[in-house]
């Protein structure tokens, strides 16, 4: 089983100088990773904490102007590497083939993906979330994928960003679903990690970290700021 991990994603926020954030936020029992804007990640490598991009090209290098590549990141200084951000498919297209690829080059080049996952308010209110995260999950995450190398994250579209957080019986049901999915497909699917994302907050955090098979979280807004990322990584310490 993987240890807990709090992810942080500073999405496009950030200069040198906000670096600064990250130097305390290093605890003994959690890992803690922020996922930042490319042009920080070599600057960032030697803080004390695990660094992450923020998605990468599925192709090793090429005529892909503005894109990074999996083993680029790798040679930044990261460890990991979010795929299929909910911001990424809305803002970009990406399907969940794009994003099994961007996995798969990921696992190629060494990093752990944190595959993200989730509903949008339509399909909430449809009653089709678990089928949706089926597919998602039959579809996105690729057959590279060990507990090891692949993480993954439940980001309810609907709650990213908005202050809306679903209930932990809400999200106690889909974390249940995921896992049993991941058990099905893989010999080590009950060992995968599975984050939970959307609004956490340091004031919501513990009630979170309690739910069953619930293992970190995947934060942004609150990622920015010791002050508010340090109360979310003490939270999933204590649970
Ligand atoms: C995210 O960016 O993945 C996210 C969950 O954002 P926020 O915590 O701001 O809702």
């Amino acid at each position: 089983m993987r240890r807990k991990l709090a992810a942080g994603n500073w999405k496009m926020h950030g200069l040198r100088a906000d670096l600064a954030e990250l130097a305390t936020l290093d605890n003994a029992d959690v890992d803690v990773l922020v996922c930042l804007p490319a042009t920080l990640i070599a600057a960032a490598r030697d803080l004390p904490v695990s660094i992450g991009g923020q998605d990468c090209h599925s192709a090793t290098h090429g005529a892909h102007t503005g894109d990074i590549s999996a083993p680029m990141l790798a040679d930044a200084g990261a460890t990991y590497v979010l795929t299929g951000h909910s911001e990424r498919r809305s803002d970009h297209g990406e399907t969940d083939a794009d994003v099994a690829a961007k996995t798969q080059a990921a696992h190629a080049a060494g990093l752990t993906a944190i595959i993200c996952i989730g509903e949008t308010l339509a399909i909430r209110a449809a009653g089709t979330t678990l089928d949706i995260i089926d597919g998602q999950l039959a579809a996105s995450i690729p057959d590279s994928a060990t507990d090891d190398n692949t993480i993954i994250a439940y980001e309810p579209v609907w709650a990213i960003g908005t202050g809306k957080v679903p209930s932990t019986d809400q999200i106690a049901e889909v974390h249940a679903h995921i896992r049993a999915r991941l058990a099905e497909r893989f010999a080590d699917g009950a060992d995968f990690g599975i984050l939970y994302g959307g609004s956490v907050k340091a004031g919501n955090a513990a009630e979170i970290f309690a739910v069953p098979h619930v293992t970190g979280a995947l934060v942004g807004g609150a990622s920015l700021k010791a002050a508010d990322f340090g109360p979310i990584v003490a939270a999933l310490a204590a649970s």
